[in-house]
This record gives C-alpha cells, structure tokens and sequence, in this order.
C-alpha cells in the first residue's frame, strides 16, 4: 500500500487537464503507440466532439522513482457542474490532486469550486502552473493568485506544459513525494467506494471502485449497501486503457467489477460494496442519491413514434442512470414523457443521443425545475410539480417553494456593475465580494436555480466578454411567489408553453414570449393571435398576419429538379414542426422562452 498514490486532476475546464493527463500517460509508457489517440481519456464520441469530460474514468501507471515502482490511480473527474456529486465522489477516492491553472488564464470559477471539494476532503493539493508555452502566459500573476488561493509557497508550483511536455517530470516526482499512500486495513471487512460506473453492451454495467478496507475477490459474494442487493464478482481487475483482470484487489487500489448487472440504476455512484458474507458495520460516509433538477417534457414528432421513444428512453437509462422519464400526456404535443436531467447540459447530451443513437426526432418542451407546494387543506405535506401544467389552483394553494443554489462568479473587475444588474435581474442576492487581485472579483449570490435555466449562462459571457466564469451547488428550496403564465394561440391554450415564473416578472415575460413566437411562428394561411394569460386574464398580445406562400412560384415552372428540391426542402423544414390546431409551430417555438432578451 505504501507504494499505491491515488489523485485526480481539478481544473476549469479548458485549462489543459486531459491533455495533461495523456503526457502522464505516455510519460509512464501506459499507452503503445497504436492505442494513442487524440485524447485517449474522453473516450466517447460526444465528449471528444464536444472537447469535455462527461463521465470520470479511471487509469492506473506505474513510475520508478528512487529505485522502487509506484503505482499511480489517475481519477478522472468530469468538469461540468451538472455532475458535481460525481466529482465529489471521485475527489472521495483520492489522496491527493493537481490543481491545474492555466497560465494564461488565471484561476476560474472552477477552479475554486473543485478545489473546495479538495480539502474538504483533505486531499494534498499540488499546484501546477500549466500551458507556460503560452506566449500570453503570465506565470508571475497567476502564481500570486495561486499563492493567495491556497497558501502555498512559490517553490511549491510547478511551471509546466502538457503541450510541450516540459515540467511533467516534476509532477510524477511530486506526486510521489507529496501524496500520501492510501491508509486502510486490508483485513477489515471490505468496504469499496463507488465511484463511477460505464455501460457495456456485452458485460453489463462495470463499476469502479477504491477499496478503502478489506480485500475484495474474484468470484466472492459482493453486497451493494445502498440498495442492498447481492451478485457474483463474476470479474474485477486494474483499468489501464484497458482492463486487466485480478483475483484479488486490497485496501488502496482502484479497480473495476463485473457482476451481470444490467440496469445502471442498480450501481450509484457514492454507494460502498461490502462483501455479503462478511459485511462491513457501516457504508462510507458521503453517499447522496443524485437527483434530478430540470424537467422538461419530450414528445416524438410523429405521434406513432411514442412507443419507439419510450424503448429509446429505456435503453438511454441503462447506461445512464441519472436519466429519469415518467408518461404525460398534453393537450398540444399528445403522448410524452416528462424527462428529468441534472442540468442543462445532461438535457442537451440526451437530446442529442436520441438524434443520433436512436434517430428519434422529438419536440422538447421549456425546461423547468422542481417545485414543492403545500396546499391549503394540509399546508404540513409537500406535493412535487415538476410540470408546470400540473401547478395547483392558486386559490388552493397554501404556499410553493422553488430551488435554490448559490452561485460563485469570478470575473473581472471592471465587469462587476453589469454582473450584478445581471444576478439582482434574475431574483439573485449578493452574498460575498471578495477581491481575488487587484483586478479580479469573486462574487457569491444566492438565487433561484430556475433562473440559470432561463438563458443565464450565455448573457453572463456575453456582458463579461467571455471573462466571468461560474459555478454553483443547490442550498435547499425556499417560498417564492409563483405564478402560471400560459400561452394562447388563436385561443387555445397550448399547455407546452405554459411557464412558471415570479409575479414581478410575469407581465414583461409574457410580452416577451408573444414577441418572440410571433417572430418564430412562419406566417401561415390565416391570421394568427399569440396571447399570454395568468389565469383567465390577457396579460400580452401579439398578431400574425396572413399570407399565401407558395414556394414554387420562383422556379417559374421551368426547371423541375430544382422545383423538387425546394419541395423536398421544405418537407425538411416541416418534420420539426406541431400542428396545434391549425397553426404549425416550430420546435424553436417551444423554446422560445429560453432566448427572451
Ligand atoms: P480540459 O478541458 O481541461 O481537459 O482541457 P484540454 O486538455 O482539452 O485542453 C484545452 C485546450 O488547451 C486544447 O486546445 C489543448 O490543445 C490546449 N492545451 C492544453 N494544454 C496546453 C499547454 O500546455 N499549452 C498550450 N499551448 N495549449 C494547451
Ligand atoms: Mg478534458
């Protein structure tokens, strides 16, 4: 055990942490040459496509210092605040981390966010001043700020590339030298921690684990704790690119188990394997069900399709567990389901995996959180809305209350006044300022989390230019005055555009979203009247004149193949559309209220 050290890589995300952490792997000779690829850690499509992390893996090397071999579990952790209790799981397993800063960058708002779950989880910090091959690198700042940041001294940082490769020497000796082994009893009952899981097609669900005590064995009986099922540890070995198996994996080390699950909601990230026959007292501490925090209803486009969406759905959630789905049915959009994400960045991967994994086209309603009301015959029991369709009768409501999150934003300085216009816009309350230099403000606020849903991220780039970063975690559910504004499209209510929203913001968003459909519904045949309403009362009205197109009359008559491919064209442009009544709406329509200015 003394020669095992288990780290992960915390950095904002572009500041080079896969990159760096492919030099660790090559420097260790972990890769041959035909298993190199661009970046052989974000192994899924979408990932690579996307350049970022979704799901953590883990990597084992192995590095002679002073004449003794190490081994070194690289934990990789995802970087997005979607899955921040993943991370926390993976900063679980590990005794120490590199804290990577981009030299020319600077610390952001992750960086700071990630660090946190670090030392509270004791981890042994190595700063790592990274891209020093950057002509725009300003290594004197950055390290000021590093030093400030975790009390460090200079000697401490370690200049390096992972371009260039220069530095990363010093890193493998540093985490040698300065994290600490793993501690643990490798004959206590075994108790393993969760920390990640991935989906295979053939094997099943294999899980990734630390174990923190004990001994676990090839063909054992192995208990998950948190849902308390037995299986057969069918396999368990090392992960390098790829799996080795083992018969036996003791206290320190990292490994993989194969038991013929098949449904990854049996394996959470957080729970502790024990074995069945020889269980230990207690799970290991930290263990949280990840819950969902947008919804928002999804409906095939065509409405034949329904059953071939659910089985899409179905096999999504067996690769990611995190997914949740429920039947609803709407008035405008017919039969769907409410999908549950962990933000808005899982709703945007699974939207795009039913395109492109299951050639499913659908329709997704504006995302919304989960609120809890209380009614007035018995105000002691909450009752969960996560559809703004299913929000009570006002006048039987006793009280709702929405999520709410506190939000950390690094930019700087003189972007402050238009971050804070911002924040106090979106119902936020400015709880700490801290000047991280001269010219670099933290800022902390507690708001609402159903205002970073509605289009938060994007204004808050564009009024720092790109500078302020951002991250944030829930605190809890708080009373809020809700109302339901609705939407009218020659009349008829159209129940997927329906938005909960706080009654000081409720008249100028439904102004907003009359304005913006008018100009996302095409003109069709017949006048068209887009009205918002709370209750039965007309808050905004926007009109849509008439008009008779008929594509074709340009290719005057003549050329017949460019006459087809109009019309082809145009079939295209149809598939993404809802009858509703009489008027065809657009999918952009439906997330309309995402974009109001
Ligand atoms: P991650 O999001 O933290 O995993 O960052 P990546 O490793 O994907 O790197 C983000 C970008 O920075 C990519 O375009 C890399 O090529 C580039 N990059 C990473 N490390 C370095 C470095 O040391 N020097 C320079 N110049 N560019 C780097
Ligand atoms: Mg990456």
């Amino acid at each position: 055990m003394e020669h095992i050290r288990n780290f992960c890589i915390i950095a904002h995300i572009d500041h080079g942490k896969s990159t760096l952490a492919d030099r660790l792997l090559d420097m260790t000779n972990a890769i041959s040459e035909r298993e190199k690829m661009d970046q052989v850690l974000d192994n899924m499509d979408l990932e690579r496509e996307r350049g970022i992390t979704i799901k953590s893996h883990a990597v084992q090397m192995y590095y002679k210092f002073e004449g003794k071999e190490y081994t070194l579990n690289l934990i990789d952790t995802p970087g997005h605040v979607d899955f921040s209790y993943e991370v926390s799981r993976a900063i679980a397993a590990c005794e120490g981390a590199l804290l990577i800063v981009d030299a020319s960058q600077g610390i952001q708002a992750q960086t700071i966010s990630n660090l946190y779950l670090a030392l509270e989880h004791d981890l042994e910090i190595i700063p790592v001043l990274n891209k020093i091959d950057l002509p725009s690198a300003n290594p004197e700042e950055v390290s000021d700020q590093i030093i400030d940041l975790i009390g460090c001294k200079r000697e401490d940082i370690i200049p390096a590339s992972g371009k260039t490769g220069q530095g990363v020497d010093k890193i493998l000796e540093a985490i040698v030298k300065r994290i600490p082994a793993p501690k643990g009893d490798p004959n206590a009952p075994l108790q393993a921690l969760i920390f990640d899981s991935v989906y295979n097609p053939y094997r099943g669900i294999e899980a990734y684990f630390k174990v923190v005590n004990g001994t676990i064995r090839k063909g054992q009986r192995v208990k998950f704790m948190a849902t308390d099922k037995v299986y057969n540890a069918d396999e368990i070995g090392i992960l390098q690119l790829k799996q080795y198996p083992k018969d036996e994996i003791s206290a320190g080390d990292v490994g993989y188990i194969v038991s013929g699950i098949k449904d990854a909601r049996e394996v959470k990230v957080g729970d502790t394997i024990t074995s069945a026959d020889n269980p230990a007292d207690a799970p290991i501490e930290g263990f949280e069900e990840v819950k969902p925090m947008v919804f928002a209803g999804v409906y095939p486009v065509e409405i034949d399709q329904y059953e071939e969406l659910r089985s899409s759905l179905e096999k999504l959630r067996l690769n990611d567990a995190s997914l949740t789905f429920e039947p609803e049915s709407s008035a405008a959009l017919g039969f769907g389901f409410r999908c549950g994400f962990l933000g808005m960045l899982h709703m945007e991967i699974v939207q795009e995996r039913l395109d492109r994994e299951f050639n499913m086209d659908v329709i997704t309603t504006v995302p919304n959180v989960s609120y809890i009301a209380y009614m007035k015959k018995d105000p002691t029991v909450p009752v969960k809305v996560n559809n703004p369709a299913d929000f009570p009768d006002p006048v039987k409501l006793d009280r709702i209350e929405e999520p709410y999150i506190k939000a950390q934003i690094i930019s700087k300085s003189e972007y402050v006044g238009s971050i804070m216009k911002l924040c106090i816009d979106k119902r936020g309350i400015l709880k700490n300022q801290v000047y991280l230099t001269s010219d670099r403000v933290e800022l902390t606020f507690e708001m609402p989390l159903a205002e970073i849903v509605f289009d938060f991220y994007d204004r808050l780039k564009s009024i720092s230019r790109g500078y302020a970063s951002f991250d944030y975690y829930p605190i809890g559910y708080r009373e809020s005055d809700l109302v339901k504004v609705d939407i009218l499209i020659n009349g008829d209510p159209v129940d997927a555009l329906s938005a909960l929203v706080h009654r000081s913001n409720a008249y100028d968003i439904g102004r907003k979203m009359c304005e913006k459909l008018k100009e996302l519904i095409p003109r069709q045949q017949f006048v068209i009247a887009i009205q918002a309403a709370i209750g039965s009362k007309i808050i905004a009205r926007e009109t849509i004149s008439a008009l008779r197109k008929d594509v074709t009359a340009k290719c005057y008559g003549g050329d017949i193949t460019r006459k087809r491919k109009l019309l082809e064209k145009q079939k295209e442009g149809k598939k993404r559309m809802k009858q509703i009544g009489s008027v065809e709406i657009p999918q952009k329509a439906f997330l309309a209220v995402l974009k109001l200015n």
